[in-house]
């Protein structure tokens, strides 16, 4: 199935409903379907061509869903980029992609305009809420063809190129078809059926649209037929007024997001009595918070698993089998998942190797980059660069990873294992742990956590705390209190950065 025919299907089979809510207003799916009619026209008049990159970098509103929908239905690919990327960042992505246009908002214009300085082709930039910007549209929209090209568009064309936010390297621009999106939220949304279905499905929509993660779910919100309430950027406080004022019923979030609302002072002044079910993904979800947001907004937490080169999940927490603390759950319908050595021999069940993937939602390859492409995309599986393992039920559980693993004396640590004891400590908000070279050992651990406010616990206690509950080998050489960590903009701890913070351990 095409993305387009995604959009279809939710008219055909819900009719006109209200889909979005946003800033207090209802936007119907009929209304967002002809408005990205419109746009989508005068994407053709402007030039743009079946196969032709559009970035859409604006921050999450009506206007990002219908700018998505009229770039396919221009034939076009989209390219969506994060609102808060730096301009060298959005540079590096124009020079790779040479987008044709970049639909935009007026806030981030001059950002653009900077990227796109230099540029042998600099993009068309549109900033879809300023006036004299639509009003050019418009006059071009009226002489505009009537047919669009996306009859021409095939199921196993380029939908999106969607770039890895960078936190092992550069960022590469992962192809996925119309094919790879729509299978992923077809799998995904049969999964979400599977929560109890007794009530309208309401949902909140606070990650950012221009992320995969945040892309899939409004995928399969249209094709749930679900209302979403929709909000520009996660902040607690706006995301428990709106489950409250709505009714909310389920959203999906990243870790960081959890335990912002966990730590949030006057989250129990709301009725959140309507959430049914949260979805996390993105990062790992420390079982502790985990348990602490259950316990505190009584929903159940289905964690799940992706990458962007899946189209992006890969296994999700089943709500009809048991749930198992810590683990990701298990594939989706018709994704296979495997372990294996550093040989690409598989493993047997609990055993540590690099999980590796392969279905309908696995990508093309990384855009212009064959020799990366070649080393993820072998035999037809995803080689994640995660390690895992999978037990005797085939339920999966993410270790670390592999890049972030940290050889010290031959012994290889997972960071995660120390961040998740230091979390466990009462005083430790977040904690986050690289490896840093050492001429003697190869590498040493070193940890920066952050800890609650006023809390009086020292560095000398939190490695004392590490060392009686860890093996010598894993205890941390150094730890740092610090105000905050590195995060990317979807809030996953940035390492790269974290390493270089690191760096003032090297002697
Ligand atoms: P890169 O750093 O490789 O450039 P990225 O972090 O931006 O990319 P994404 O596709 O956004 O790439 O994230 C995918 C990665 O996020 C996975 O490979 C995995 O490491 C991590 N991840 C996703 N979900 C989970 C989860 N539930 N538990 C642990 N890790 C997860």
């Amino acid at each position: 199935m095409r993305l387009t025919d995604i959009w279809k299907r939710n008219i055909e089979e819900y009719g006109p409903y209200p889909l979005l809510v946003f800033q207090g207003k209802e936007y119907t799916n009929i209304e967002c379907d002809a408005r990205s009619s419109e746009l989508a026209h005068a994407l053709v008049e402007l030039g743009v061509k079946r196969g032709d990159r559009v970035v859409v970098t604006m921050p999450n509103s009506p206007e990002v869903i219908i700018a998505f929908s009229a770039v396919l239905k221009a034939g076009a690919i989209i390219v969506p980029v994060l609102p808060l990327l730096q301009t060298q960042e959005l540079h590096y992505i124009f020079q790779d992609c040479k987008p044709k246009v970049v639909l935009t908002v007026e806030m981030l214009w001059t950002k653009v305009k900077e990227a796109a300085n230099g540029l042998p082709a600099p993009p068309m930039i549109v900033t879809l809420d300023d006036p004299d910007s639509l009003r050019s549209l418009r006059t071009r929209m009226e002489q505009a063809p009537a047919s669009l090209p996306t009859s021409e568009v095939a199921e196993n064309d380029p939908a999106a190129l969607l770039y890895t936010s960078g936190t092992t390297g550069r960022p590469k621009g992962v192809v996925l078809t119309h094919r790879n999106l729509s299978m992923n939220a077809e799998a995904a949304a049969e999964m979400a059926k599977r929560l109890p279905t007794e009530f309208e499905r309401v949902g909140l929509g606070v990650l950012p649209i221009s992320h995969a993660f945040g892309f899939t779910m409004m995928n399969v919100a249209l094709l749930l037929g679900d209302k979403v309430v929709l909000l520009p950027y996660f902040e607690p406080k706006k995301a428990l007024e709106a489950i409250e004022r709505h009714r909310v019923t389920h959203t999906a979030m990243v870790p960081a997001m959890f335990h912002a609302l966990c730590h949030y002072a006057e989250a129990d002044r709301y009725d959140t009595s309507s959430l049914v079910a949260c979805i996390s993904g993105s990062a790992a979800l420390p079982p502790e918070l985990a348990e602490q947001f259950q316990r505190k907004f009584n929903c159940l937490i289905l964690e799940g698993y992706g990458l962007s080169e899946a189209a992006p999940i890969v296994t999700a927490t089943d709500p009809t089998k048991p749930i198992k603390l810590g683990s990701v759950g298990l594939p989706l319908p018709g994704v296979r998942v495997a372990v294996v050595d550093e040989h690409g021999n598989p493993l047997p069940p609990n055993e540590v190797g690099e999980l590796i993937v392969s279905g309908p939602n696995i990508f093309q390859g990384y855009y212009g980059k064959d020799e990366e492409t070649r080393q993820a995309l072998r035999d037809g599986w995803l080689y994640t660069g995660d390690m895992a393992r999978i037990d005797e039920d085939g339920y999966v559980f993410i270790v670390d990873r592999k890049k972030d693993v940290i050889i010290r004396g031959g012994f290889n640590i997972y960071p995660r294992d120390i961040e998740e004891l230091l979390m466990s400590h009462p005083d430790v908000l977040e904690a986050g742990v690289v490896g840093v070279p050492s001429p003697k050992m190869g590498e040493e651990i070193a940890a920066y956590v952050v800890v609650r406010r006023g809390a009086q616990v020292t560095e000398v206690e939190l490695i004392e705390f590490c060392q009686k509950r860890l093996a010598k080998y894993k205890t941390p050489r150094f730890l740092k209190k610090v105000g905050y960590l590195p995060k990317n903009m979807i809030g996953k701890i940035d390492k790269k950065k974290l390493r270089e913070w690191a760096s003032e351990f090297i002697p």
